[in-house]
């Protein structure tokens, strides 16, 4: 299907000397010490891999997985950790004999992560028409994206006949989450979300897409590093990367070194765009809660009480919030990583949680109990008495 593809890669690649300077091993980002190769490595031979095609099955069914509450836990963790790239992955054809998946590349979709997202879709989107669809189009705008920087990158590799990509991905190899591409990978799904939502655009037709756009950006602002940068201005983003691919100087300060390349970011022919030229495929048979580390689980939410100066304030002061208040915790309890709930460790304080009420007041909890789940507001107010921005 995408031998097209294949051969303009395998052309030009056998065409590159690599560049070995120091230089190119460098990102002068933080750290983050996770490595998604590490990740997506472990996965073993015994994942299922299902060819997924989108011309005989619009609906593209999976399992209507009872997901378990460990899988739960540990997907919505890994997000938290690793960005969306938890839930899908673009492996390039340059890696193509590697793992994971030796002898394929193009998108894979871990079947526990699309069915997760279509969760937390519903989650906060009841009414969500073809949510399965949607998921899978929400995971395809941003592993595409990563495609469409491969191919580009392509094309200005083979007129300089010098390896760039490669480079690029080894310097980051330590703080993946910190690449702009991930921030332009999450705008590319940004500006679809915007475009998808029905109350943005109400000429769209009838598919009930209202709230997607909410949807998409409290999903990615909690996601580590770059993933959470997608609403940063586009030209900015592009130009860092440019920095960062061209000339080895990857930091935010360099962006205006390759202003002249920047536009070229990412972009690639019509023609090569869109599904037919990249390989997708489902992958079945791998637990998320099998790799994960414990230590990253999203957290229990069973029980949630109030503390007694809390409970005041909330029968008093916050009374009109009451309610509110009620369906905030029941929320919690139910659908703990919904991407409306903003539910997210407080840093300030280490071992504080904040929960969203709703636009103007949060709740800080603390977990008393982490394998029972039992948890204390220990504070309630609005964001910015409780010191958010
Ligand atoms: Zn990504």
């Amino acid at each position: 299907m995408s031998t097209r593809v294949e051969r303009l890669f395998a052309d030009v690649l056998k065409i590159l000397r690599d560049d070995d300077r120091d230089l190119q091993r460098i990102a002068d980002y933080p750290d983050s010490n996770i490595a998604l190769d590490d990740f997506w490595g472990t996965i073993g031979d015994d994942a299922v891999l299902q060819p997924v095609d989108r011309a005989t099955d619009r609906r593209l069914s999976g399992d209507e997985t009872d997901m378990a509450e460990d899988e739960r836990r540990a997907v919505d963790g890994a997000i938290r950790v690793h960005g969306i790239d938890a839930l899908a992955m673009y492996k390039s054809y340059r890696y193509l004999q590697k793992r994971p998946f030796p002898n394929y590349w193009g998108v894979f979709y871990l079947e526990s992560g699309i069915a997760r997202l279509e969760q937390l879709l519903l989650y906060d989107l009841p009414a969500l028409q073809d949510s399965r669809f949607v998921a899978f189009d929400f995971l395809w705008r941003h592993e595409s994206y990563h495609f469409r920087f491969d191919v580009a990158s392509l094309a200005f590799e083979g007129v300089a006949q010098k390896a760039l990509y490669e480079p690029q991905k080894r310097a980051f190899y330590r703080c993946r989450d910190q690449q702009p591409e991930e921030a332009l990978a999450n705008h590319n799904v940004w500006e679809w979300a915007k475009r998808e939502d029905l109350s943005l655009s109400p000429r769209r037709g009838k598919l009930s897409r209202s709230g997607i756009a909410n949807f998409a950006y409290d999903f990615m602002k909690t996601q580590p590093g770059a993933y959470a940068r997608f609403d940063e201005s586009i030209t900015d983003l592009r130009r860092e990367a440019a920095a960062g691919l061209f000339e080895g100087l990857r930091f935010r300060g360099a962006a205006p070194q390759r202003i002249d390349l920047s536009p070229w970011i990412g972009l690639i022919p019509t023609e090569l765009r869109g599904h037919g030229n990249v390989p997708e495929y489902l992958v079945r048979n791998v637990r998320l809660s099998k790799l994960l580390a414990l230590a990253h689980w999203f957290p229990l939410v069973r029980v949630i009480s109030e503390s007694d100066d809390v409970a005041k304030k909330i029968a008093t002061r916050y009374q009109n919030l009451r309610q509110q208040w009620v369906a905030t915790k029941d929320k919690l309890v139910r659908a703990t990583g919904a991407a409306g709930l903003n539910f997210k460790q407080w840093k300030p304080s280490p071992g504080l949680w904040s929960v969203r009420v709703n636009d103007n007041f949060r709740a800080h909890l603390r977990a008393i109990d982490t394998t029972k789940g039992i948890w204390e507001v220990v504070e309630f107010g609005p964001h910015t008495e409780l010191g958010h921005g």
